[in-house]
């Protein structure tokens, strides 16, 4: 059994969900189970549906919802003859549910609205590309994740009820195995006991496939990106960015705790957990080797940068010179934990403190405020952190060129500074 994943980018028009097909025809002899994502950019214009609905302008909320469906409508046109008429209907049951929703009137938390409406774009994926396997002679088994998935009611970021999930995999997945070497089904989505639609958190569809792949006894999985591979920089960052053809368990979180954007960081575990491979490969050529990220020991890994952009330097100084002891410590995790906050960086001195953090508009003054009670504050914004793992000597000075080094932590594996654009 495997496990592929299709994202956005690879099913963002018809020449793109064909040529999805034709990678699944080549793996035709193969058992595999198949997350797919909402189609290019439809989460984010879902997310625009439900700031509108959730902020009272309904009638907004309609005409985008109206956009989302007629360019899916339009999708089934081009790509579906014979299921076209059943695709329809089943679209529109899923537009119906969405539209139902939108006129009522908000009673309940935003959260809870985003992932009602916001889930549509994976059902809506899957129904469209099923359906279009299906006529290409690709036999599969569509299967609505919300039926699998149990998760707690932590909307935006639900968590997985772990045994309730592996036993409805034993269920439904597995027994549709039986019948078609093929399942299609989403990811990013569950639902809650009470029927309730829940999301795992933007890009979370590596992290469902992950977990299907832990429960099913994968040999592997398949991340089909519109890259070459995961590189050891961002390219549009990193002019001379290179990929990276092995990597381990260990240095994909790694890179992933310090901001890469390369596979979403929940993803590892349960992957790794069972030793299960993961594959990322260019859906534009399968027939590159990709990059294979595994559970053993790597020598000479190549230096990996990440540049993360708009951060934040909190300083904290004890009011009457008291150190920063265990206590103040402790009230201040607390605080972060309360805002829901990661310090991406942190330096203890004797009667102060800072950390550098994310500059969410939304947190970081808010932290400032509660922490304003223990300490005093003071905020340095519009800041650069630069994170270098296997560095080598000299490059950070020459990638930090004319900018102002204002902080440096170092280790013998990663060096990381915070600078300041002069
Ligand atoms: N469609 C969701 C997103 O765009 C989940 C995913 O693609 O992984 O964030
Ligand atoms: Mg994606």
């Amino acid at each position: 059994m495997r496990v592929f994943k299709f994202g956005g980018a690879s099913v963002n028009s018809i020449e793109r969900i064909r040529n999805m097909a034709a990678i699944l025809k080549n793996h035709s002899s193969e058992k595999i189970l198949v997350i797919v994502s909402a189609m290019g950019k439809t989460t984010n214009a879902l997310e625009k549906v439900a700031e509108a609905f959730h902020a009272g302008r309904k009638d907004d909320a309609l005409t985008l919802f109206g956009q989302v469906k007629t360019h899916h409508q339009e999708m089934a046109k081009y790509l579906l003859v014979r299921n076209a008429l059943s695709t329809e209907k089943q679209l529109l049951n899923t537009f119906t549910e969405v539209e139902w929703l939108l006129h009522d009137k908000p009673v309940r938390e935003y959260d809870y609205y985003y992932d009602q409406i916001v889930c549509a774009g994976e059902l809506l994926s899957t129904q469209l590309i099923s359906a279009f396997l299906d006529e290409s002679g690709i036999w599969n088994t569509w299967i609505d994740v919300r039926d699998v998935f149990r998760t707690d009611n932590h909307f935006r970021e639900a968590n997985i009820d772990w045994d309730i999930t592996l036993q409805q995999v034993k269920d439904t997945v597995l027994p549709a195995f039986r019948q078609k070497d093929l399942v299609i089904t989403q990811g990013f989505i569950g639902a809650t006991s009470e029927n309730e639609s829940t999301t795992l958190g933007r890009e979370g569809s590596d992290y469902t496939a992950a977990i299907f792949a832990n429960m099913l006894d994968a040999s592997d999985q398949t991340i089909w990106k519109d890259v070459e591979g995961v590189m050891n920089g961002d390219p549009k960052l990193v002019s001379d960015a290179v990929i990276i053809r092995e990597l381990n368990y260990d240095e994909v979180i790694e890179m992933a705790f310090y901001g890469a954007q390369v596979i979403h960081p929940k993803t590892i575990k349960p992957l790794q957990n069972k030793n299960i491979p993961l594959f990322v490969k260019c859906f534009l050529d399968p027939q590159l080797p990709g990059t294979i990220i595994h559970n053993r020991v790597l020598h000479d890994l190549p230096p990996m940068i990440v540049w993360k952009l708009n951060q934040a330097l909190i300083h904290l100084h004890s009011r009457d010179f008291s150190f920063v002891g265990e206590r103040p410590l402790a009230s201040l995790y607390e605080i972060f934990a309360a805002h829901n906050m990661r310090p991406n960086l942190i330096q203890t001195g004797a009667v102060s403190l800072q950390f550098c953090v994310d500059d969410r508009p939304d947190k970081t003054d808010r932290f400032a405020h509660d922490a304003s009670g223990l300490f005093d504050v003071n905020i340095e914004k519009g800041l650069i952190m630069l994170t270098v793992r296997h560095y080598r000597e000299g490059m950070v000075e020459k990638l930090a060129a004319g900018r102002k080094i204002i902080l440096r932590q170092q280790t013998p594996e990663t060096i990381q500074v915070l600078m300041k654009v002069e």
